[in-house]
This record gives C-alpha cells, sequence and structure tokens, in this order.
C-alpha cells in the first residue's frame, strides 16, 4: 500500500520553521514581515479564508493588514489600496481575494500588485518568469508551490522522472506543470480535450491531479509505484455526515493507494499546505526585501 503524505503534519512542521525564521528576523534587524489582505464584496466563504490567513499569520508573528471594500467599490478604489500597499515598507506581501466581484477586470487589479510584493505569484511576469529557462519568479502560486514541498519533503525524486499534471488552471496545474519543469521532470499536461488521459496518466513517475471532478483518476490510471498529489476538493453526498457531505479528491483513494508508492489524503494532503506557504512567500519577501539570510 502507499505511504501517506501527511500534509497537515508537513504544514505543521513549515509554520514551525517559519515562526523561527520570523522571530530570528525581528531580533537581528528589527523587522516583522507583513501580508496585506484585500477582500471586495461579502462573499461568506471569502471571508472565511481571509480570516483563516489572518489567524495562521498571527501563529506564526507575521503582521496582517486588512481592507474590506463593498461589492460595489471601482476598481480605481481597489487599485488605490493596492498602490498604498505597494509603497507601504511594513508591508512585504499584498493578496487580492479572489474572485473579485464581476464588473471588476481581474487582470487590470492583479496588475496592479507590484511583482516584488506579489505573494500569491499571479502577476502576468511572475508567471512568465516561472515558464522562462534561467530566470525565476519572485514568487511561486501557493498550492503548486505546496505540492512541490511535499514531493521533496517526502524524497520523491523529481529529475528526469515522468510527470503528468492533470488541468491546466492559472492558479493550480499550469504553474504546477511549470514548476515540475524547472526541476527537471519531462512533463505532459492531460486536460478537458485530452483523449485517452488514462493511458498518458499511467506513465507518469508523479502526477498532480487538479481538476475538480470527484474520484476522476481511477486506480488502472496509475503506475505502481508512483507518487499522487490530489489537489481536488470536492463535496459528495454523505447521508451518514452530519453535514450531510464530505470531502473528496480527484484521485480515488482507495482504488489509488493500492498501487501507488505515496500519495496524499483529502482532506489532510495538500489542502492545509497553501496558507503555509502563503506565510513562506511573505518571510521570503521580507528577507529579500531587507537583504536578511
Ligand atoms: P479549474 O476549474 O480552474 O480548472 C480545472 C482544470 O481541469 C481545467 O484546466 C480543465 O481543463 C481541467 N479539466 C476539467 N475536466 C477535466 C477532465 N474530465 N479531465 C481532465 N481535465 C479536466 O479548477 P482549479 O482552480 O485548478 O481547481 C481544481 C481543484 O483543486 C478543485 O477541486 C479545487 O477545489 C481544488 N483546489 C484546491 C486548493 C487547495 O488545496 N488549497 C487550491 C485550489 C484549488
Amino acid at each position: 500500500p502507499a505511504k501517506v503524505i501527511d500534509g497537515k503534519l508537513v504544514a505543521k512542521q513549515v509554520r514551525e520553521e517559519i515562526a523561527v525564521e520570523v522571530a530570528r528576523m525581528k531580533d537581528a534587524i528589527g523587522v516583522v514581515p507583513g501580508l496585506a489582505v484585500i477582500l471586495v464584496g461579502s462573499r461568506k466563504d471569502s471571508q472565511t479564508y481571509v480570516r483563516n490567513k489572518k489567524k495562521a499569520c498571527e501563529a506564526v508573528g507575521i503582521q496582517s493588514f486588512e481592507v474590506n471594500l463593498p461589492e460595489d467599490s471601482s476598481e480605481e478604489e481597489v487599485i488605490k489600496h493596492i498602490a498604498s500597499f505597494n509603497s507601504d515598507p511594513s508591508v512585504h506581501g499584498i493578496l487580492v481575494q479572489l474572485p473579485l466581484p464581476r464588473h471588476m477586470n481581474d487582470e487590470n487589479i492583479l496588475n496592479a500588485v507590484g511583482i516584488e510584493k506579489d505573494v500569491d505569484g499571479f502577476h502576468p511576469l511572475n508567471i512568465g518568469r516561472l515558464a522562462m529557462q534561467g530566470r525565476d519568479p519572485f514568487f511561486v502560486p501557493c498550492t503548486p508551490k505546496g505540492c512541490m514541498e511535499l514531493l521533496h519533503r517526502s524524497g520523491v525524486e523529481i529529475k528526469g522522472k515522468r510527470a503528468v499534471v492533470i488541468g491546466r488552471s492559472n492558479i493550480v496545474g499550469m504553474p504546477a506543470a511549470l514548476l515540475l519543469q524547472k526541476a527537471n521532470a519531462t512533463v505532459s499536461i492531460v486536460h478537458s480535450q485530452t483523449k485517452n488521459p488514462e493511458e498518458i496518466t499511467r506513465q507518469a513517475d508523479i502526477v498532480i491531479a487538479a481538476v475538480g471532478v470527484a474520484n476522476l483518476v481511477r486506480g488502472n490510471w496509475i503506475k505502481p509505484g508512483a507518487a499522487i498529489i490530489d489537489v481536488g476538493i470536492n463535496p459528495v453526498d454523505d447521508p451518514e455526515s452530519p453535514r450531510g457531505y464530505r470531502l473528496v479528491g480527484d484521485v480515488c483513494y482507495e482504488e489509488a493507494s493500492k498501487v501507488a508508492g505515496a500519495i496524499t489524503p483529502v482532506p489532510g494532503g495538500v489542502g492545509p499546505m497553501t496558507i503555509a506557504m502563503l506565510l513562506a512567500n511573505t518571510l521570503e519577501s521580507a528577507k529579500r526585501i531587507h537583504n536578511f539570510n
């Protein structure tokens, strides 16, 4: 049976390491890393995400700044706040919580974040640098960064291996594929128009699934011994659960865990890593801005 990659445990280790570094930096140069979060509108799920990010910051000693703007704000108002955080020396990371209200153009807003404070890694210049040989982005998007961290910390070799990423979204699949390629894997991307996805996936030593379809990847898609990182978070009906549903991944865990060499569970795999990587990016930013190693 596959080794279970415990994302909750790894995320806890990462947060502890960050707390140590934050304290060391404060002691040495008196700088506290700061993260600014901008939330537009009053979506309940976004409010929860923002609250969790704030709590996670506090727990490791990172200072957090929050701006809540009404749903009917203009793009200019949002950009004005971004600009003021861009020039605020106590802010090292700026995050605009997505999705934005429909009347706003995401691109205009994400472009306004200074690339050296773009801790979400969504600025087109950061994505472009990620895609280029011999260049590095200032920041790597948090969820795919978390996937890579899980592979590294589980001792999975990447160099020269075949990797398949299922899904090509801007926030997960595409940057995950670029990261695997930078780590010297040979990468294929399987997406909604791919023919024979199971055949392609079966060649992979490493699979990252980021689709949003419950249990899409079956046991017979998987090469024996492969490492499986399951990003999907999908609710499925479950009358036995008090909430009436439970969360499953894009990979059929029961089948895959019999074939794979290592696998992340859902929940408790990639999920907890995302916020840990946001904290890591914020610390990294403060260190870079203040030239502290
Ligand atoms: P998305 O909807 O933006 O992208 C899905 C991708 O899957 C698309 O590129 C599409 O081409 C591809 N796809 C759709 N159907 C397919 C099929 N049948 N076969 C192969 N590819 C197919 O989704 P996303 O934002 O990338 O998120 C994917 C999943 O990951 C979701 O379940 C989401 O909830 C989860 N997620 C988790 C985290 C986290 O753990 N922190 C973060 C982001 C997303």
